[in-house]
């Protein structure tokens, strides 16, 4: 073609034709002979324009459309309508098959039909991610549908139930008929709906885009049932179109948990049974042998006696008291263990307390081992019973000396502690402030069983003699008792470190008040004052008695606190009330005190107490001129304590 040659329409309309590569464009005549071909077709269907040209139109059809008629019915509608338009498997000439979409046009010249233009287009690809789509469609409506272990449904945007599947109905008990249109706050318990919890729920995944919860649910026939629930909003151009939700049966699995915990605490309770027997095995086995030197002391005393023997019995009284003393000990702490030990608080300054201790701490572990103080400066102040206290803190420094046989290092820290809801929940403790004290060791460490058993009572890797395992479980008593807690972090050959955690106290400390009160000589005073001892044990009313006879003063006794304050009544000139805590009759040894200030309101008090009144002390802190002795005392040590007493002003 001459460049510059107008074309005629037909010529464009060839070229046009011949150019189209997508497109199969080819003339059949009347019958449905090939009349003409273009690239297009070629590519399509793979035969030459030689090969075709002459070949009936049949041959694009499949085996079974030919049977059937197919390609005749074709040209037939399309003359008969003017058009023929179909989708269908056609054929290729190497026999493959390709989804056609098929166009047929009659083509007439002065109303006689001359033949038919036929364009068809590959829809193979096109068919077949309809196919899929549908397929997908169809499973996913199948599968929800299918799908019994979740309940799966929407919602309207008000709440109401628009779906159905079969979980819903086997969790639920409503059929699709039954529920579609009812409001989905009749699946809540009705203490649930009363407040307003269906609401809520959709009110989050409205605002959130989600809800989830685990809670009970209700289902048709009244039962409940444990339900994991989520809630999604379904949005469409930003509007909200309802919502859609998936609800799971837990049941099951929230019973088998329940008892699983169960048996864990029936565990839990088995090993506290075991420590339990530990316990009272090594305490039977303690007391035992001092009651065997006790009672073996007093048997010879007796015998000796016996015999009119008067000399050289000093040696089986006093194995006797050493004996009781030692007895005396193990009580005392078994009582701290348990958190029942008369505590003294006072608000003390952490730092003072520790610095305080180096001369004892260094003499005790001895020269082998380097020691090192690291004091906050800026230390809150906290409140416990310094003398427990220092006692614990020196018991942690033994240990850290029996654990470095060959030397080591030493380090006492103290910190200041804030502790979040988080870390003091794992720590069985109340979030807050606290001072920590911490004993470091660079030592032989504990293995993680001993680690795990440090703190049971009678627990001890230190051979017999030299450990009673009551250290630590005492350290332990105290901290919880004043409002703390212990930790230790061990690691086999590097070390341990204890730390001791007590409550920040908001306030002063008075100077002078950290100091543990060591034992004072006692100064007599003179005597000839009138002493109230109230107890209901016969021994200690006879023993009190003679030891403020023993001080030149006169004792008066009572049973109970009844008549102990019908004595106060009838003599003013009484000094001093000693009294026990636990009285029978009704009212106890404080409230006898306090009864006795409204009559002397000048009168002093000295409390004689075993560890269960303990409480009824330390509720409160002790009104000035009243004074508390821990049972059991020596006759000594209640002697300067009345001494101490009534020297007071
Ligand atoms: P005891 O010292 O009488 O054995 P404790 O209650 O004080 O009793 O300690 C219990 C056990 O914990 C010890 O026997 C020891 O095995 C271990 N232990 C305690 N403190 C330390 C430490 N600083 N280093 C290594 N082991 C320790
Ligand atoms: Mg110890």
């Amino acid at each position: 073609m001459t460049p510059g040659t107008p074309l005629s329409a037909a010529n464009t309309y060839e070229l046009l034709v011949q150019a189209v590569v997508d497109y199969a464009i080819f003339m059949l005549d009347p019958e449905g002979y090939v009349m003409s071909w273009n690239p297009g077709a070629r590519r399509l269907k793979g035969y030459t324009t030689e090969e075709i040209i002459g070949a009936h139109f049949s041959r694009f059809y499949t085996a079974e459309d030919k049977a059937a008629g197919l390609p005749r019915r074709a040209l037939e509608t399309a003359a008969r309508e003017g058009r023929f338009a179909a989708e269908g498997w056609r054929c290729r000439k190497d026999g493959s098959h390709f989804w056609a979409m098929v166009v047929i046009d009659p083509i007439l010249q002065d109303g006689r039909l001359i033949g038919f233009a036929k364009i068809t287009r590959d829809m193979t690809a096109q068919h077949q991610a309809q196919l899929a789509a549908l397929e997908s469609e169809r499973s996913f409506r199948l599968l929800v549908q299918g799908v019994t272990d979740y309940a799966i449904y929407m919602l309207s945007p008000e709440g109401c139930v628009t779906s159905w599947n079969a979980g819903a109905e086997r969790i639920k008990g409503y059929s699709a008929a039954e529920i579609i249109g009812r409001h989905f706050s009749r699946f809540y318990m009705p203490e649930d709906v009363s407040a307003g919890m269906p609401w809520r729920a959709l009110d989050i995944a409205r605002r959130e885009g989600r809800y989830e919860a685990e809670a009970w649910r209700r289902r048709k026939d009244g039962t409940r049932f444990w339900a994991s629930v989520v809630i999604d909003a379904i949005r469409e151009n930003g509007k909200l179109i309802g919502f859609a939700k998936i609800t799971r049966d837990l049941t099951e699995r929230r019973e088998t948990q329940l008892q699983l915990e169960q048996s864990r605490e029936q565990l839990f309770q088995a090993q506290k049974m075991e420590s339990l027997g530990q316990l009272t095995g090594g305490l039977a086995h303690d007391f035992n042998n001092l009651l065997t030197g006790i009672m073996g002391s007093l048997e010879l005393l007796q015998t000796q006696v016996a015999r009119g023997q008067t000399q050289n019995l000093e040696r089986f009284i006093s194995s006797a008291q050493g004996a009781a003393s030692r007895a005396a000990a193990l009580t005392h702490r078994l009582l701290a263990f348990a958190r029942r030990q008369t505590l003294d608080p006072k608000p003390i300054d952490p730092n003072r307390l520790v610095a305080g201790m180096e001369d004892l701490v260094r003499h005790t572990v001895g020269p082998a081992i380097e020691l090192r103080f690291e004091l906050a400066p800026d230390l809150w102040p906290t409140r416990c019973d310094p003398n427990q206290l220092e006692n614990a803190l020196l018991n942690l420094c033994i240990n850290a000396r029996d654990a470095m046989p060959d030397g080591g290092r030493l380090t006492l820290r103290t910190a200041t502690t804030i502790l979040d809801a988080q870390p003091a929940r794992e720590c069985d403790m109340q979030p807050g402030e606290y001072v920590a004290i911490r004993v470091a060791d660079t030592g032989t460490g504990m293995s993680p069983e001993t680690l795990q058993r440090a703190f049971d009572p009678f627990f001890t890797t230190k051979p017999l003699g030299q450990g009673t395992g009551l250290g630590l479980s005492m350290i332990y008593g105290f901290a919880r008792q004043s409002g703390g807690q212990v930790r230790i972090a061990s690691e086999r050959g590097v070390g341990t470190e204890v730390c001791i955690y007590l409550p920040r106290h908001r306030g002063q400390v008075e100077e002078g008040e950290t100091e543990p009160r060591r034992p004072k000589a006692p100064s007599w005073t003179e005597g000839g004052k009138r002493v109230l001892v109230v107890d209901d044990e016969p021994t200690v009313r006879m023993l009190a008695s003679e030891v403020l006879k023993e001080l030149g003063h006169a004792a008066v006794e009572a049973t109970n606190a009844a008549s102990g304050l019908q004595m106060l009544q009838s003599d003013p000139g009484i000094d001093l009330l000693v009294t026990d805590v636990g009285l029978p009759g009704g009212m106890n040894g404080r409230q006898l005190a306090d009864a006795a200030r409204q009559i002397h309101p000048e009168l002093r008090v000295l409390f004689i107490t075993g560890y269960a009144e303990n409480a009824t002390l330390s509720k409160g802190t002790l009104e000035p001129g009243m004074h508390v002795l821990v049972k059991p005392f020596t006759m000594e040590a209640l002697a300067e304590r009345i001494v101490d007493i009534l020297s007071e002003h």
